[in-house]
């Protein structure tokens, strides 16, 4: 009988699933495995909000195998010599896997290869995480786009890959050893927050269809407004692979021919934010140093001279900028945060408090359900001024402006802090005078944004060598 192996990594999910339709294909029997990770006890990339939706979406899985007559595989350890101790348990002649954008994930990819080869076990890497990832947008004269408007009108040119079937059987080899589910004690974590929202591809599959029968016809007009709630929130299942990137565009596309023509102009704007997690795909694939440095080299090196105490503030959501604080707040207390605060939040930490991005980065990386490393730092770049395509670094936005654009109902607000419900929204949409606060229990502003923002405009010339103070 010849058997393979089907490696989950960020592909969770049993509905077009390239790799797992391929190795089901392949073999008269298939192993499919997770392979859990064995830090213990805190992780600089991720914590408590992510792995308890990973199990979750691991527990969905199983279940989703079992229905058609298979079972989850879990292992435990370094991933390339636990496939390698599987397959030759398994007698398992082929590893089959979907490819991963990121420099970690590609280095235990090669490392693979390499050992299959030793091994006489063929390796086959599939393309599943993007529509078109890393070399296959390319400028005229075969180069990496490093603004998005062009890279995405050449996306946009490209033919669109098939969406792919559920897998209908799936036969496991009997006597192959799993570890039991894991939960979030298996790293040593303690709880998740509360307002963590449900894993698995079914959860996934109706936010899917809740946001395709309704949000998608109004994401354009309200996609900015954070207390609306009228973003799609798929973002983690797009980081988790529990819907397939084709099968969300495609029926994004079929129901924009249904709409009228302002709810495809909406549809059309959600189109381009997927593409926008296409863009940073490839950046990251194509520059991998943008986890330690600034894409753009102007700013490299250059000086963030933010306190350590600041930095303290703007996690606990305490900095007396009430939309800060609130998108803060609303961070720790769910694991997620609006894409409109993640830019207010991030500018923030960088451009008033003066603070280095990666502390933001690896902070939102712990925090969020939907982190995700070539994204996050995407936006994180993008919002210090450093990044492709990043706005430039004098334009800085403003707190209160943000608020009163964005949030001036002070909806947002006073869901996410108590301290504020009973002071008048009018109030959050410009700096006290000098000395007062908006209520006892909440700080007065820790910084002044007009004398920040000129420091900040000096770090950056200086950055530039046109010498500042
Ligand atoms: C500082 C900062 C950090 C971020 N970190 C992450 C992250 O770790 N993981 C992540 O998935 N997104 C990240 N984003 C992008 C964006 O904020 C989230 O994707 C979005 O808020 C998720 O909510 P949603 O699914 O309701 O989004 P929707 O508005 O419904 O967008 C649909 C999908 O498009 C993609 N998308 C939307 N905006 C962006 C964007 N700016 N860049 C890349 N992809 C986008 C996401 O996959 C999202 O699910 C970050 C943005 C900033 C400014």
């Amino acid at each position: 009988m010849k058997t393979v192996i089907h490696w989950f990594r960020r592909d969770l999910r049993v509905t077009d699933n390239t790799s797992l339709n391929a190795a089901v294909a392949a073999g008269e029997a298939v192993v499919p495995v997770y392979i859990l990770s064995d830090w213990k006890n805190g992780h600089p990339w991720t914590g408590s909000n992510r792995q308890h939706f990973l199990c979750e979406s691991l527990a969905s899985l199983d279940g989703n195998l079992r229905s058609v007559g298979g079972r989850l595989v879990v292992r435990c350890g370094e991933a390339v010599g636990e496939l390698m101790r599987l397959a030759r348990e398994a007698g398992a002649v082929e590893i089959h896997f979907n490819r991963d954008p990121d420099p970690f994930g590609r280095a235990v990819e090669e490392r693979l290869d390499a050992a299959c080869r030793e091994a006489g076990i063929v390796a086959v890497a599939h393309k599943d995480v993007a529509i078109h990832e890393r070399d296959e947008v390319l400028t005229g004269v075969g180069e990496t786009f490093r603004v998005f408007t062009p890279y995405s009108k050449a996306w946009a040119k490209l033919p669109k890959p098939a969406v792919g079937g559920r897998v209908k059987a799936l036969v496991v080899p009997e006597g192959i050893s799993s570890l039991p589910l894991p939960d979030i004690g298996h790293w040593g974590l303690g709880p998740a927050a509360g307002g963590v929202i449900g894993g698995g591809e079914k959860a996934a599959r109706a936010r899917m269809a809740s946001f395709l029968d309704g949000g998608i016809a109004r994401y354009g007009d309200l996609r900015d407004v954070p207390s609306a709630p009228a973003t799609s929130r798929l973002s983690q299942d797009l980081r988790y692979g529990l819907l397939s990137i084709r099968e969300l565009h495609a029926a994004c596309m079929k129901k924009a021919e249904m709409l009228d023509a302002g709810g495809r102009a909406s549809a059309v704007k959600y189109v381009a934010e997927l593409v926008w997690r296409e863009f940073y795909m490839q950046i990251l694939w194509n520059f991998p140093e943008v986890l330690e440095v600034e894409f753009n080299a102007k700013y490299r090196g250059m000086a963030w001279p933010g306190k350590p105490e600041a930095f303290e503030r703007w996690k606990a959501g305490e900095t007396g900028f009430p939309i800060v604080d609130a998108a803060m707040r609303e961070l720790l207390e769910t694991g997620f945060m609006h894409n409109r605060t993640r830019m207010i939040t991030a500018m923030f930490l960088t451009k008033d408090l003066h603070l280095d991005w990666r502390l933001g980065e690896s902070w939102f990386m712990r925090q969020l359900v939907d982190g995700e490393i070539a994204s996050n730092n995407g936006g994180w770049q993008w919002s210090a001024g450093t990044g492709a395509d990043a706005a430039p670094y004098f334009r800085i936005q403003n707190p209160w402006s943000q608020t009163k654009r964005y949030a001036a109902d002070g909806v947002y607000i006073k869901k996410w802090i108590p301290e504020l419900r009973d002071v008048d929204p009018a109030k959050f949409l410009e700096a006290p005078a000098p000395g007062m606060r908006l209520s006892p229990k909440y700080p007065a502003p820790m910084v002044d944004h007009a004398s920040a923002r000129d420091v900040t405009l000096d770090l950056f010339k200086a950055a530039l060598g046109g010498g500042g103070k």
